[in-house]
């Protein structure tokens, strides 16, 4: 094509946004946007111990201009009310936005050709229910400096019938580490698998414990048994048959993780329980020796799976669990689940950093009492909050 017809026609698209600018979304002609937009996965709710209800999504954004793009907002809106659900301007696109989706190439920036992975939380308020959400992305084309605005990446919010799971562990002080909704380690475990993304861990939970004096190590914290968690039972959090799972991986020394992992490594000696309806639960890292169940076997809720141990790809003896659509730990779809019934007892407003810091040096929790204690139900335990869990 001749440069003056390339020019012709990028003139007309480059009109057609700007026009866009200040044409009703509901405009039936398709219009030209200067990117692609799509959410990755719809989002299922999760109902939270805060008594909300929590949106977990990934928006994924394709810059297709010859222009760099600097997203400026990106808003939430119900559909078809148009309701604002959330706002995140520069500031908070810059802590949510990866580019290629990778954890810590976060920008606002978009150079010719790149995409980027915004991961969304929405805490929904009590009264809203979204059936549907869209996307209000407004950015600036760095070439010629244009404004532009558009309401795409729609999406249905699936509803699906709640996972109901009983305690998957036994007594007072288990914390929830990088769990629900904005710690990053799990929820942003984006992964190219066979070619496509995955996000299998996003509502996982790391779950240690506390003793008496809220340390999960006491004593040298490179010897397993000092670890609170260490040696506690695992247990079934539901009927299920068993898919597969794995006993015979060594135990790691804490402090680092371990060197030269493979992927069949990752989990440890684990079991994944398929739960029906579609759900499966991995248990990661149990001790080896201690998993007495194979694939076929069925098992009852409250059933002895294993003992926390520290194998696979982990620093500290803890009890990862996640339930997912299939039964592949890794390559699925990570969905929301509830414990029917547990007692919250304190929660770390002190943050991940200070859960790292207690698990690498044994110094104690900052934790915030809650008095008195909280009987849940049907709720996932948020990040940082420390349960106490009864048969
Ligand atoms: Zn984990």
């Amino acid at each position: 094509m001749p440069t003056r017809a390339v020019a012709a026609v990028l003139a007309a698209i480059l009109a057609g946004w700007l026009a866009l600018a200040v044409v009703p979304a509901a405009a039936q002609e398709p219009v030209p946007t200067p990117f692609v937009a799509d959410v990755l996965w719809a989002p299922i709710p999760a109902a939270g111990s805060d008594g909300r209800r929590h949106l977990v999504y990934e928006l994924r954004i394709g810059n297709t201009a010859a222009s760099g793009l600097a997203l400026d907002k990106i808003e939430v809106l119900d559909e078809p009310s148009g309701k604002l659900l959330l706002s995140l301007d520069r500031d908070g696109l810059g802590k949510r936005f990866s580019i290629g989706g990778r954890r810590g190439s976060e920008s606002t920036d978009l150079g010719v050709g790149q995409f980027g992975v915004l991961f969304v939380h929405v805490a929904l308020e009590p009264n809203d229910q979204p059936r549907a959400i869209a996307h209000r992305i407004s950015l600036r084309l760095v070439q010629p400096g244009v404004d532009f605005s558009a309401t795409v990446a729609r999406t249905p919010v699936v509803d699906r019938p709640e996972v109901l799971l009983g305690p998957p562990l036994v007594g007072a002080g288990y914390i929830v580490g990088d769990g629900c909704c904005d710690s990053i380690r799990h929820v942003r475990a984006l992964l190219a698998l066979n070619g496509h993304f995955t996000l299998a861990q996003r509502f996982a939970i790391d779950w240690e414990q506390a003793d008496p004096e809220n340390r999960l190590v006491k004593g040298d914290t490179k010897t397993l048994a000092n670890y609170t968690i260490y040696g506690r039972d695992v247990l079934a959090v539901a009927d299920g048959t068993v898919v597969s799972s794995r006993n015979d991986l060594p135990e790691q020394v804490p402090g680092a993780l371990p060197q030269g992992i493979t992927i069949d490594q990752v989990d440890g000696n684990f079991v994944v329980l398929d739960i029906g309806g579609g759900n499966y639960v991995l248990y990661a890292h149990m001790q080896p020796g201690s998993v007495t169940v194979k694939a076929g076997a069925k098992v009852k809720r409250g059933e002895v799976l294993g003992k926390v141990g520290n194998t696979g790809n982990t620093q500290a003896p803890h009890l990862h669990l996640h339930v997912m659509d299939g039964p592949s730990p890794l390559a699925s779809n990570g969905v929301p689940y509830v414990f029917d019934s547990f007692k919250l007892t304190a929660v770390d407003k002190a943050g991940t950093a200070d859960f790292d810091k207690a698990e690498a040096t044994g110094s104690p929790l900052t934790l915030t009492p809650v008095s008195p204690h909280q009987v849940l139900s049907r709720v996932l335990p948020l990040d940082l909050s420390v349960v106490e869990f009864s048969r």
